[in-house]
C-alpha cells in the first residue's frame, strides 16, 4: 500500500534579545512518497512471492508443498517436527492457505500459512529451522444497538432489521425462563445493545455478546443485562434491572421454538371419547418431527423406554421434589443413569404412542403428582451476591440509558401527534 505523506514545516526565527518576532520563514511543502511495508502474520510480504490457494478435495499437505517445489524428505521432516502444534493430516477442503516463497530465482517455499478461519491461523515456518505456531488476528469489538417489532414472528422481525439469525437464538436463550417465545404477540418489541467483531478493522467476523436487552412482551418490559458474577469463573449471567437472575432452575419449554397446542387441563372433554372428561396432565408443544427436545433442568435420566400410549419417552429426576417427562419422541438420545444438564438434547419430536400429530407432551411432577408447570412458581438460579449489587447497578446504568434512548418509529409518531 502506497501512501503519500505531506510535510509542512514552519520555521520561526526569533530574535531572543529583543523578544520580538522579526521574521517568519515558511519552508515550501515537501512531498515525499513513503512505502509502508506490508507486514502480515509477522512477515514482511514485500520480501516474498505469495501463493494463495484453497485446499481442494483430496489435497494433502505433502502434495501442496510438493507442487510448490518442496521435496518429500523435507516435507516428512516438517510434518514430524510440527505434529505437536499442527497435525498436517487435518487440512480440510475449502480452507485457504498462503505460501511464501523467496524472491530470488529459486523461489524456494519457506512458509506455509493455514487459515483455519478469519481469526485463527497456523504458521509453519521451514526455512533453516522448522517451527509451527498459532497466529490469532486481533479482533476489534464494536458496540451496536438494534431494535425491532414483531409483526408475524421474531425471526422475521430480526431479519427485517438486517440482523443475524443468531440474534433470535440468543434472545430466546436469554429469556428462556421469563418469556414464552412460543407465544409472542404482535406488537412485542425488542431492543439490544450487542457487539460485532471485526478483523483488521474492516472484515466482519461475527456477532459478539448481547450486552443488554429489552423485550416488551404483552406490554410488559423485561430487561436483561450481561454480567460476570464471579471473575474467577469467567462466565456471565443475565440479570434484570433489579439484579434478579433471569435464569431459573427450569426452562419454560422443552423446545426452543414451538407453540403450545394443548395445556394442562384436569377438566378436558374430548369428543372422541363421547365428551367425557379426560384430564390432560401434560402441556403439549407442537413442533415438526425431528425438532430437538431439551431437558428443562439439570438432573438424572430415570426412564428412557418405549411404552404404550407414551410411545418413546424420557423421564428426568431433578431433585427430591421435581421430575419431568417427555412423551411421543421419534427417538431418544439418552439412557437411564445419564446425567443431563438444562438444555441438553434428550430426544427428538415424533408421534409415537397415542398422538394425532407431531408434538412433545411435557409432564411436570412435583412430589410425585403431576402439576401445571406454567402455573408453578419455579425456583430461581443463583442470585447475585450482595457485595456485587452496587457494582452491578453502576455497571448497568449506561446500558439501561442506551436501551431507553432507543425509540420505535410508532412511538415517535404518536409523540409527534401529541404536540
Ligand atoms: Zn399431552
Amino acid at each position: 500500500m502506497r501512501r503519500i505523506a505531506y510535510f509542512l514545516v514552519a520555521v520561526f526565527t526569533i530574535v531572543s534579545c529583543s523578544k520580538e518576532k522579526k521574521k517568519e520563514v515558511v519552508v515550501p511543502e515537501i512531498k515525499e512518497e513513503i512505502k509502508k511495508p506490508l507486514i502480515k502474520f509477522g512477515y514482511n510480504l514485500d520480501n516474498y512471492f505469495i501463493v494463495k490457494d484453497t485446499v481442494k478435495n483430496g489435497d494433502s499437505f505433502g502434495q501442496i508443498l510438493d507442487e510448490n517445489g518442496v521435496e518429500y524428505p523435507v516435507i516428512n521432516k516438517i510434518a514430524e517436527n510440527i505434529k505437536e502444534v499442527f497435525d498436517v493430516r487435518k487440512l480440510r477442503a475449502g480452507k485457504e492457505y498462503t505460501i511464501l516463497k523467496s524472491k530470488d530465482s529459486s523461489q524456494t517455499a519457506s512458509v506455509f500459512i493455514y487459515h483455519q478461519d478469519k481469526i485463527n491461523h497456523k504458521i509453519i515456518h521451514f526455512k533453516d529451522t522448522i517451527k509451527a505456531s498459532d497466529f490469532k488476528k486481533q479482533i476489534k469489538i464494536v458496540e451496536k444497538t438494534a431494535s425491532g417489532q414483531i409483526e408475524s414472528s421474531l425471526s422475521k422481525a430480526i431479519d427485517d432489521q438486517g440482523l443475524s439469525y443468531v440474534v433470535s437464538n440468543e434472545l430466546s436463550d436469554i429469556y428462556a425462563w421469563t418469556i414464552n417465545f412460543f407465544a409472542l404477540k404482535k406488537g412485542d418489541k425488542f431492543k439490544i445493545v450487542y457487539e460485532e467483531k471485526f478483523i483488521d478493522d474492516t472484515i466482519y467476523a461475527g456477532m459478539g455478546e448481547i450486552k443488554a436487552a429489552y423485550f416488551e412482551h404483552g406490554g410488559k418490559p423485561f430487561y436483561a443485562f450481561n454480567y460476570m458474577p464471579d471473575s474467577t469463573k469467567r462466565y456471565t449471567e443475565y440479570y434484570d434491572e433489579e439484579a434478579t437472575n433471569l435464569r431459573r432452575a427450569f426452562l419454560k419449554a422443552p423446545l426452543k421454538f414451538s407453540r403450545i397446542s394443548s395445556r394442562y387441563n384436569l377438566r378436558r372433554r374430548i369428543a372422541y371419547y363421547g365428551n367425557k372428561i379426560r384430564p390432560h396432565y401434560g402441556t403439549d408443544f407442537a413442533a415438526p418431527i425431528g425438532t430437538p427436545i431439551m431437558s428443562t433442568a439439570n438432573g438424572v435420566v430415570v426412564k428412557s423406554e418405549r411404552r404404550g400410549g407414551n410411545g418413546n419417552y424420557v423421564k428426568v429426576k431433578h431433585n427430591a421434589t421435581y421430575s419431568t417427562q417427555y412423551l411421543h419422541m421419534k427417538s431418544r438420545a439418552v439412557k437411564v443413569g445419564d446425567v443431563v444438564k438444562q438444555g441438553d438434547v434428550i430426544g427428538y419430536v415424533g408421534m409415537t404412542g397415542n398422538t394425532s400429530g407431531p408434538h412433545v407432551c411435557y409432564r411436570f411432577w412435583k412430589h410425585g403428582k403431576q402439576v401445571d408447570p406454567l402455573r408453578e412458581k419455579l425456583p430461581a438460579a443463583d442470585p447475585l451476591k450482595d457485595s456485587l449489587r452496587k457494582p452491578y447497578f453502576h455497571y448497568i446504568k449506561p446500558f439501561k440509558e442506551k436501551l431507553d434512548s432507543i425509540t420505535f418509529e410508532k412511538e415517535v409518531l404518536e409523540f409527534a401527534e401529541l404536540k
